[in-house]
């Protein structure tokens, strides 16, 4: 089996062009949590979704999140009347003594949906309420996500990091926020300070996450080190695993220039280089590397090139080969 640590952009986009390197069959997921929300009382996994929606062939490809032509009709007339009330479309958390009471796996990233902030499609959102609905019925969020893989033909086995409850709180000059208002409702502006990984010291890993990894071999596709990683890497016994197996890390990085999302000020903030060398300073545990051609970077353990932009299938299943190429010399 092998094992992709995911967030919701670059790893998505690697497993896009995977299954002709990687069978299906014998790809696990792990998808990260952090990102999480609760939003109108929904439980919304925003990693999990892409990887989902990706691999069954519904995934916008244009935005990379949420559902290709899904309308938006519920998330429209939400916003038309808070607007007619004079709520404005900005996140609006729950009062805090909320922030603990209610579902234990939504601790910390519960928003109202008044305005709401998050473009959510009406499909998109069905996933959303059967989610949070199942969890209601008492399955953990690794059942759960089982149940909408297979509702969508998934090939590929998806799994969270953990069934607890773990929010990726950035600190900033702005105070503290949850990453989805961080990311989606502030654009990534406010300086970052810090960031917190809210609830990862009691969370655990899931049996099923830690020994698959153990088993291995683990390909960290070309995701955010700090939000997407970081969180796994946060849960007792992950790290230790991953020293425990074959990995292959793919750059989310050509040298310092990054292809999207917030990942150099993210670096930058908790203390790494924001490059492929801060990368591989980030992995301790990687036993190679895929970097591009163009990226030179001279790093202490062995590295296969190819290009890495991704940007269609036939690209992804390029990088794919290249992960191949490195597990085999591991
Ligand atoms: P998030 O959850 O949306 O932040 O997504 P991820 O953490 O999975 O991925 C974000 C990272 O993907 C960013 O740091 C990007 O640099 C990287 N990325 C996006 N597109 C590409 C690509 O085509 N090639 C490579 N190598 N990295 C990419």
């Amino acid at each position: 089996m092998t094992v992709f640590l995911a967030g919701g952009t670059g790893t998505p986009k690697l497993l896009s062009g995977a299954e002709d390197v990687i069978a299906p069959a014998d790809t696990t997921v792990v998808g990260n949590t952090g990102d999480d929300v609760e939003l109108g009382g929904l439980f919304v996994c925003p990693d999990i979704d892409t990887v989902l929606y990706e691999r069954a062939e519904e995934l916008d490809r244009d935005r990379w999140w949420g559902i290709a032509d899904d309308p938006t009709t519920t998330h429209d007339e939400i916003v038309r009347l808070s607007a007619a009330v004079d709520i404005p479309a900005t996140p609006r958390y729950l009062p805090d003594d909320r922030q603990t009471d209610g579902r234990d796996i939504a601790r910390w990233r519960r928003f109202s949906a008044a305005g709401e902030f998050m473009h959510i499609g009406d499909r998109d959102r069905a996933v959303h309420l059967l989610r949070t609905s199942l969890l209601d019925e008492g399955r953990t969020l690794t059942e759960v996500t089982r149940t909408l893989a297979d509702a969508f033909g998934l090939l590929v086995e998806v799994v969270p990091m953990s069934d607890d409850p773990v929010a990726t709180i950035v600190h900033t000059a702005a105070g503290p926020m949850h990453f989805q208002e961080f990311w989606v409702a502030r654009g990534g502006e406010p300086a970052i300070e810090s960031v917190e990984f809210r609830g990862s010291e009691a969370a655990q890993a899931t049996a099923t996450v830690l020994e698959a990894i153990r088993e291995g071999p683990v390909v960290v596709g070309p995701s955010n080190p700090v939000t997407s990683i970081g969180p796994m890497l946060a849960l007792d016994g992950i790290e230790a695993a991953l020293h425990e197996t074959s990995v292959v890390a793919v750059s989310p990085f050509v040298e310092d220039k990054v292809f999207s999302g917030p990942a150099r000020d993210l670096m930058e903030a908790v203390g790494y280089e924001p490059s492929t060398a801060g990368v591989a300073d980030a992995y301790p545990f990687a036993d190679a590397f895929v970097l591009d051609d163009a990226d030179g970077t001279d790093l202490d353990r062995p590295v296969v090139r190819t290009d890495t932009t991704m940007d269609d299938r036939a690209a992804a299943e390029r990088v794919a080969r290249a992960v191949g190429t490195a597990l085999e010399g591991i």
